[in-house]
């Protein structure tokens, strides 16, 4: 994993990874899994509650917290299980679940599955939000939104969200999949902002699959939230915790991720290019300034389309289409990491000029 992917027996130019900061193929990550497999093995063995928590899973759920400035975290399987989990856990019949319209398929599955009355607001709009949670009833009222959104590369208002979410005595959970390693100072993510508390955004969620470029997911936050989620997660409880080498090249991947700064230097330049070269060639861009590019091409053909155009010019960048996004607005979604160089991002801008007419993103194969 890394700038290049080979496919066929051919090397492409890698644009669709989540692997923002390019850890996913360093080097040094791939040691530190490798020592802790000759010491650990390949398997956890058990659920962490069982006998699967080893004391590198431990310090590892206290660097997450000591990351994002919470007291606690917990580690689960997956971000997919953190928030089914988690949104089963706090809510039930009887309450609500308010999730932003553009959230995450695995925060909108935990709140189908977790019975409570689920509205969705418009995107970003806050407004909308505060209108369903005036609507609500009496029960618990949890909100919940990406952090960085993942198929758009817009951001959450956290400010705002937090503010209206208190003022309705409400909790607001904030998924940080894609805005962790890369958004804040050292890439603590949006939450963890000086102005912002535990109170502000108590409970966060993070993955380890993407800007750490290992595999699992985690809660942060309160002791009680921490010990509520052990006691009634099920996706914790009945599962098998990350293999003890994941876990430690974690540690060895969290550590770059905060101490590298040129990581998130080159990201934002390479952005910076992109967003400039592309507006010269007249795409038409979203208005995102994360890692997340999104070319919208409309229809499912169109997309398709494109991305074979841009796979015959050496470049890999699958098309999104509906169910992950809606009806009308399927895409290629572009993601730049650290591991791209200057050439890349004039590589793929060459090809998309050629790929993607500037009339409303046709696809011109
Ligand atoms: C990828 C993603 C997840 C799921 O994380 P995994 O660790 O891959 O299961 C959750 N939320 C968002 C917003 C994501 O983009």
């Amino acid at each position: 994993m890394g700038r290049e992917i080979i496919v066929d027996g051919r090397p492409l130019l890698n644009f669709c990874s989540n692997d923002y900061l390019g850890l996913a193929g360093d080097e040094r990550v791939g040691a530190a899994l490798a020592a802790a497999a000759r010491d650990w093995g390949a398997g956890a063995g058990a659920s962490h509650l069982v006998c699967g928590h080893t004391r590198i899973h431990q310090q590892l759920e206290e660097a997450l917290a000591e990351f994002t400035g919470r007291p606690k975290a917990l580690l689960f399987s997956s971000g997919y299980a953190a928030n089914v989990g988690t949104i089963n856990a706090l809510t039930g019949r009887g309450d609500f679940v308010l999730q932003d319209k553009l959230n995450h398929a695995s925060l909108l599955d935990g709140g189908l599955l977790s019975g409570a009355r689920f509205k969705r607001y418009r995107h970003r709009d806050v407004g909308d939000l505060e209108s369903c949670l005036s609507a609500a009833g009496n029960g618990r009222k949890l909100v919940v939104s990406d952090g960085t959104f993942s198929m758009d590369g817009t951001v959450c208002d956290v400010a705002a969200t937090s503010a209206v979410t208190q003022r309705h005595d409400a909790w607001l959970m904030l998924d940080e999949a894609h805005s962790l390693g890369v958004s804040g100072p050292d890439g603590r993510g949006l939450a963890s902002a000086p102005e912002f508390t535990t109170a502000d955004v108590p409970v966060l969620i993070g993955t380890l699959g993407k800007a750490f470029g290992t595999q699992g997911g985690f809660v942060a936050g309160s002791e009680e939230l921490i010990e509520t989620l052990i006691q009634h997660a099920r996706t914790y409880i009945y599962s098998t915790a990350i293999p003890t080498a994941i876990a430690a090249a974690t540690l060895t991947s969290l550590e770059l991720a905060q101490n590298e700064h040129w990581r998130r230097d080159r990201l934002q330049s390479l952005i910076a290019r992109f967003r400039a070269g592309a507006s010269q060639l007249g795409i038409d861009l979203a208005d995102s300034h994360t890692p997340i590019q999104p070319v919208l091409l409309g229809d499912e053909q169109s997309a398709l389309a494109a991305s074979a155009a841009l796979e015959d010019r050496g470049l890999l960048i699958t098309a999104i289409r509906p169910p992950t996004v809606p009806a009308g607005t399927s895409r290629l979604r572009i993601t730049l990491t650290a591991a791209h160089t200057d050439d890349d991002v004039d590589t793929l801008l060459d090809a998309l000029g050629q790929v993607v007419t500037s009339d409303g993103n046709r696809a011109s194969a």
